[in-house]
């Protein structure tokens, strides 16, 4: 914050300038309305873009990873009845 009488710097949260005596209060009200505005128009402009961006390799992502599950699912299953048709003949044998 700087003093528009005087230019000097003012504290945050004082209403009137220690140089000048001229009223800050103006000053606070444009200084915390200015940057919430340029803040909320910036955010959903770019946000948008990039959503396009990243949907574009997370759908290729996810088509090799739900691919690769049930692979992963059937070389388990596989696994499994292997060890359970062993398991089986061992004790069939026994
Ligand atoms: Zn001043």
């Amino acid at each position: 914050m700087f003093c528009e009488q005087c230019g000097a710097p003012i504290p945050e949260g004082a209403r009137f300038c220690e140089q000048c005596g001229a009223p800050v209060a103006q000053e606070v009200d444009v200084a915390l309305v200015t940057p919430a505005e340029p803040e909320a128009t910036p955010v959903p402009e770019p946000e948008p873009q990039p959503v396009h961006d990243s949907q574009m390799p997370r759908r290729g992502d996810a088509v090799p990873r739900t691919g690769l599950l049930p692979v992963r699912l059937i070389i388990g299953t596989l696994i499994l009845l292997g060890l359970a048709f062993a398991a089986y003949w061992v004790l069939a044998n026994l």
